[in-house]
């Protein structure tokens, strides 16, 4: 139950990709021979596939390793291309770190970075961006939906105050592709960075969508090295990965209504269980305006760590980014205002395509039982149910 992190390769996925790793081998750049043509063809139709998803071209989108490296060509690559026409860029307290620290590396480099900061709820204002705008400003970077608390973020109101003032949105849509509906141009993207890995396809392949037309974007870009990807991404292409990510983008483009219904619904089920079975809960991020998987709750009076030691054999995380020498708690909380002690008591559970009912049932009981049993440990919990009794 942490889909966040990654999904599993859908069978169906799998089964597409594996003769591009035997017999059909070629390099979609051999334009010489058949087996090249081959490779080509299957390229073609997997970038047709994933443009489709977003309602975008097939020659907008530009194969990277994953929404890592699109992150950093998008802001690495408007930056140094547009340099001329300002400094400035916006982006958003909770955004994932590989935009944030691609941001603190470009402060290095003089670039002026506002971090806008979030609601309780974990949205922004699209009048908070447009108060930050100034006419050094080149590009505005916000993320579809969050990776620890799941909050979809109104991008298609920024997309509006952004074009409106002929300024450049990126949007990273690693956790939002595939699971909500996206229309670029709709949406005023100019620049959108996904992977496969969080919608069941396979690790180590990803995309940037960059938009041609009104504005034609063009970028510097960070790998160069005979021209692939019409100069944007140099590099052989990994012809199994890609097609395994044209399939996963298919069958997310055809699912995604059901399966949303069906994992608000389990979502629903797990969140009210928990909350019938234990008092002292609270519920991080909007609670509506959340991936249809995505659940993030702090249980007072004990350490998200402590829980997840409890439960070896379930796959959950804590919101917080921690390093074994020194748990920090989550950034992504601490800019919602939540205090450091729910902060540290928060654990994610990201449901996913391949989840049933039972397990959603057997989850809930299990985290009842563990947070029942570190609470009776508690000095902490004993003196405030203490508190309480005397009140
Ligand atoms: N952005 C967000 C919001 C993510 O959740 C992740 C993955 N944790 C990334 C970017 C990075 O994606 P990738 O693993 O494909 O580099």
């Amino acid at each position: 139950m942490d889909n966040h992190s990654t999904t599993p390769v859908d069978p169906r996925v799998l089964t597409v990709m594996l003769p591009y790793f035997s017999e059909r081998f070629g390099n979609a750049a051999s334009a010489s021979h058949a087996f090249g043509w081959e490779a080509q063809r299957a390229v073609d139709e997997a970038r047709a596939q994933i443009a489709r998803l977003l309602h975008a071209d097939s020659e907008e989108i530009t194969f990277t390793s994953g929404a890592t490296e699109s992150n950093n060509l998008a802001l690495k690559g408007v930056v140094q291309r547009y340099r001329e026409k300002g400094r400035h860029i916006i982006t958003v307290a909770t955004e994932h770190k590989s935009v944030l620290d691609v941001a603190k590396r470009l402060e290095e480099e003089g670039v002026e970075v506002t971090y806008l900061p979030v609601a309780s709820d974990g949205l922004i204002s699209p009048d908070d961006v447009a108060a930050a705008m100034t006419d050094k400003t080149i590009l505005i970077s916000v993320m579809l939906a969050n990776n620890e608390i799941g909050v979809i973020q109104p991008i298609a109101e920024i997309g509006e105050i952004a074009r409106r003032r002929g300024v450049l949105l990126h949007c990273d849509g690693a956790q939002g592709v595939g699971k909500i509906p996206v229309d670029v141009r709709e949406m005023g993207i100019d620049l959108l960075s996904f992977s496969a890995h969080k919608m069941y396809g396979p690790k180590g392949i990803g995309a940037l969508y960059v938009r041609k037309q009104s504005p034609r974007l063009r970028l510097v870009p960070l790998i160069e090295g005979g021209g692939h990807e019409r100069g944007m991404r140099s590099g052989t292409l990994n012809v199994p990965a890609v097609v395994g990510f044209g399939t996963a983008c298919a069958i997310c483009e055809k699912e995604m209504p059901m399966e949303g219904i069906r994992l608000t619904e389990m979502r629903t089920r797990l969140k009210d269980q928990i909350f019938l079975s234990l008092e002292e809960v609270s519920l991080n991020g909007h609670p509506t305006r959340r991936l249809p998987g995505n659940l993030n709750m702090s249980f007072a009076y004990v350490e998200g760590e402590s829980v997840l030691m409890g439960l070896p054999d379930i796959a959950l995380s804590t919101g917080s980014a921690c390093t074994s020498a020194a748990p920090e708690p989550s950034y992504v909380l601490r800019a919602l205002g939540v205090p450091n002690s729910l902060a540290h008591a928060s654990l994610r559970f990201g449901l996913g395509r391949f989840n049933t009912h039972e397990e959603v049932d057997y989850v809930a009981g299990r985290v009842t039982q563990v947070v029942r049993r570190l609470r009776e440990a508690s000095p902490l919990y004993e003196t405030a149910k203490g508190a309480v009794q005397r009140a």
